[in-house]
């Protein structure tokens, strides 16, 4: 059978992470017999988001400004730089309540075998970012992961080397976990022991 239009839906769903060709069909098919309404806005959604959400030109994170809320917000405390993986783990720490710094986040972790390297996770920026005179302390919150891990020992290498005070978040947080997994009061404790 060939039907161009639901194939490429098909092959377009299948570009998501963890979806297989079963999955996708599911989707498709459930789209299509049971939520026209659902599936034009998914349509629609997207396209708009595609348009209009961009990177923040001081922390990386998604912004449909220039410069995010978090970092225009002037309450927060401007000498202290926390490096995430993604905006999930942001919002993470954000959730603990204990953390009112501002962030820098890379979009990813280095991950050689798959491509990954200190050019795709903004590492210049960062550097850039970190210099630019407000930041007295930069602490790297990347998971315990072995990616995350790895991403850790190159941050911290590159921004000593440039005389700035790198710390990591402490080791209450469970060895291979993602910090958006990880309970609010783990999360607040290892901020406080960082070192
Ligand atoms: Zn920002």
């Amino acid at each position: 059978m060939a039907e161009p239009s639901l194939d490429a839906l098909i092959d377009a769903l299948r570009r998501l992470p963890g979806v297989g060709v079963k999955s996708a069909q599911r989707m498709a098919f459930h789209l299509l017999q049971h939520d026209r309404e659902g599936a034009q806005r998914l349509a629609a959604s997207l396209q708009a988001a595609v348009n209009h959400v961009r990177h923040c030109e001081r922390c990386h994170t998604f912004t449909e400004s220039a410069v995010c809320s978090t970092c225009l917000d002037a309450s927060r405390d401007s000498r202290i730089l926390c490096v995430v993986e993604t905006p999930a783990d942001q919002a993470a720490l954000e959730r603990t309540g204990s953390y009112r710094g501002m962030y820098f986040v890379l979009m990813g972790r280095l991950s050689p075998l798959d491509g990954v390297g200190a050019r795709d996770i903004g590492l210049l920026q960062l550097i850039e970012r970190a210099t630019d005179g407000s930041v007295e302390e930069v602490i790297v919150a990347t998971n315990f992961t072995a990616e995350g891990e790895a991403t850790a020992h190159v941050v911290s290498e590159a921004l000593k080397a440039r005389g700035l005070r790198v710390t990591r978040l402490a080791r209450g947080v469970p060895i291979g976990s993602e910090l958006e997994y990880v309970d609010l009061g783990t999360i607040a404790h290892a901020l406080v022991d960082r070192r």
